[in-house]
């Protein structure tokens, strides 16, 4: 079955990743997909982002992790 990626940030936010053909149709050398896609989550550390201000523009720096949403 071919696999979607998703993207998990400590955020809470969940973005698409990769889409990965599966060996089977790859092998096939097709441009078909499974008609059924398995979702993959990789998680990160961190937050996206999105929800991490560029250092020279941060009005309030958090430290410890606290949720800045
Ligand atoms: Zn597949
Ligand atoms: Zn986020």
């Amino acid at each position: 079955m071919c696999t979607q990626i998703y993207h998990v940030y400590q955020c809470g936010c969940r973005m698409k990743g990769e889409f990965k053909q599966c060996d089977e149709k790859y092998n096939a050398e097709t441009n078909l997909q499974c008609d059924r896609t398995n979702n993959d989550d990789v998680v990160s550390r961190n937050y996206c982002s999105k929800h991490m201000p560029k250092e020279g523009k941060a009005t309030t720096q958090y430290v410890g992790r606290q949720a800045n949403r």
